[in-house]
């Protein structure tokens, strides 16, 4: 029988598909494996998602459903979830990493998968109104515009998959974009046969008005520099996503703040691995998501074996 030398051997930072499919395959490896998660909302960036797109699996699915899935199966395997966020990881001869309360951590392995966050707008007071018809989950909130005009900021996939959504319910959708939609044609072929949805090209919000929540939003022209408002009681700002990687040592990051890694996801500290959003190179869709968070899971498995 193995001796018990850790009660964490591999370290999984961060809960987003990445890191659920990395600790349920190393545990089934036979590793001991601790998940930290800072929120308590498993999948990341996908937990809101109302139907995932691009998963070879019959029927509709939603992000939460499946990121719920995989966590039970790595529970089964034996992982460890803690909810806890990782403030910093320190390579040095004994790896360790710290928590937010100041506790010390010391697994002989880590896969950073902490993801991504969505991108703010940068304007003055958009977090006050976080919660008072500014939003970043067009399935929790959608609802609350009911028959209301909103403004859903970004020409991406997401912020279509989200302007989708919000079209169900809503009055008018009015799509913000700095550019050209960059979405996948079928979702936009499907925005596009929609009568309650209409664009504003080359322009970027400036300023977002009202006193206790959304009354609307002023705009900028970026080739006129003329500006405009427009009325809208709910706002979903989809722009884009930077990198969790601030408790990652600056050696490590790219300059987008990425994380660095070869082609067997492992960076240049020993025995620290990195999956998912949080790496340069990553692909963006949950496929490859899923699939790096098991091959770090098996790179960081063998690298224990040496
Ligand atoms: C609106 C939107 C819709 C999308 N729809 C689709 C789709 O339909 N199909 C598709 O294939 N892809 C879709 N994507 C892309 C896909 O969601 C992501 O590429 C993928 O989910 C990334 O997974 P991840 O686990 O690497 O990162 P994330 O999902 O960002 O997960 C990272 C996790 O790490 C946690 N974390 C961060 N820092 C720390 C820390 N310091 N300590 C502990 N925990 C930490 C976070 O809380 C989070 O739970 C969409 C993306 C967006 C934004």
């Amino acid at each position: 029988m193995r001796p018990l030398k850790n009660l964490s051997e591999i370290a999984i930072i961060g809960a987003g598909l990445t890191g659920l499919c990395a600790a349920r395959h190393a545990a089934r490896l036979g590793r001991l494996v601790t998940l930290f998660e800072s929120t308590g909302l498993y999948g990341g960036l996908v937990a809101t998602i109302d139907e995932v797109d691009g998963l070879a699996a019959p029927g509709k699915l939603s992000g939460q459903a499946l990121a719920i899935h995989v966590l039970d199966e790595a529970r089964k395997a034996g992982v460890r979830v803690l909810e806890s966020t990782i403030v910093k990881v320190d390579p040095g001869p004994k790896l360790t990493l710290t928590d937010q309360h100041g506790g010390a951590h010391h697994p002989e392995a880590v896969v950073i998968a902490s993801g991504a966050s969505l991108r703010k707008l940068g304007v003055p007071r958009e977090e006050e109104f976080l919660g008072r018809g500014l939003s970043r989950c067009a399935t929790c909130d959608g609802g609350f515009f009911r028959g209301q005009d909103v403004a859903v900021v970004g020409g991406g996939d997401g912020a279509v998959q989200e302007a989708l959504i919000l079209a169900r319910t809503s009055r008018r959708v009015v799509m913000v974009c700095r550019s050209p939609l960059k979405a996948k044609r079928e979702y936009v072929e499907k925005l596009a046969a929609l009568e309650n949805v209409s664009f504003i090209w080359d322009s970027e919000v400036t300023e977002i008005l009202g006193e206790d929540g959304v009354r609307g939003i002023r705009l900028r022209n970026r080739k006129s520099g003329t500006s405009s408002t427009v009325e809208c009681a709910g706002l979903f700002p989809f722009i884009g996503v930077t990198a969790n990687t601030g408790f990652v040592p600056a050696s490590l990051l790219g300059a987008s703040g990425l994380v660095k890694t070869d082609s067997d996801l492992a960076t240049t500290c020993p025995r620290v691995f990195a999956a998912g959003a949080a790496r340069a190179g990553y692909g963006g869709n949950i496929v490859q998501a899923m699939a790096e968070g098991i091959g770090a899971a098996e790179a960081a498995a063998r690298a224990l074996a040496r």
